[in-house]
């Protein structure tokens, strides 16, 4: 039977969280990379929008590893925080990506804009740009998105993130109680990828 040749291709991310996901949604004839691999740290993520992050990582991990690379950049963002955190949704977890520290300061902003967000529903949504640079002469691009609202306390260990507080439009669990194999069908990483995988 005819197989498709194995390509190599650079996941431009060092969360072992988005690793893990996005390795799950490639097709099986790419040998994944890790910039780990290549000794390579993030760069600098100073872009002011999810697309631009996403291609300031994928150009930089594909010009230094000579591979294509396949970038996302994303982050929750909640309505009455003015989207915040938004692109600094990774800093809101400090140095060291405490996820828990990020979920405290989620509810302590929340506190601060209105005392009573616990009886509300308080609208966020997932955003996920992918970017995919060295494959073709221009970087490609797709945004995905996954609306939902805020559980005003943790609930459920699956997952990364912003994962145990994030309820997704017509559901009862959070993110971090479902498998992540019914989570990763509906999230915003899957909903970009449905749109980019074409070009892979
Ligand atoms: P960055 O794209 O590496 O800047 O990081 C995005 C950050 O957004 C992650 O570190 C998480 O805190 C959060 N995030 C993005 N996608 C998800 C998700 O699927 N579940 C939970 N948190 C997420």
């Amino acid at each position: 039977m005819y197989k498709k040749k194995i390509r190599e291709i650079v996941i431009g991310s060092n969360n072992k969280g988005k690793i893990k996901e996005i390795k799950d949604l490639l097709p099986k004839y790419y040998k994944i990379l890790t910039p780990s691999q290549f000794n390579l740290r993030s760069p600098a993520e100073t872009g002011k929008t999810f697309k631009k992050n996403s291609l300031i990582k994928a150009k930089y991990f594909s010009t230094k590893t000579n591979r294509p690379c396949l970038a996302d950049d994303s982050g929750l963002e909640i309505d009455i925080l003015d989207k915040r955190p938004g692109i600094y949704s990774a800093r809101w977890g400090g140095e060291k990506g405490d996820f828990n520290l990020a979920i405290k300061k989620v509810f302590k902003a929340l506190n601060v804009k209105d005392k009573n967000w616990m009886e509300k529903k308080i609208k966020a949504r997932f955003i996920c740009a992918l970017t995919i640079f060295g494959l073709r002469k221009k970087p490609i691009y797709a945004i995905g998105r996954i609306e939902g609202h805020i559980s005003n306390i943790k609930k459920g260990v699956n997952g990364f993130g912003y994962d145990p507080i994030f309820i997704p439009k017509g559901k009862r669990k959070t993110f971090g109680e479902m498998s992540p194999k019914v989570k990763y069908k509906m999230d915003h990483r899957f909903k970009a990828f449905k749109k980019i995988k074409k070009f892979l």
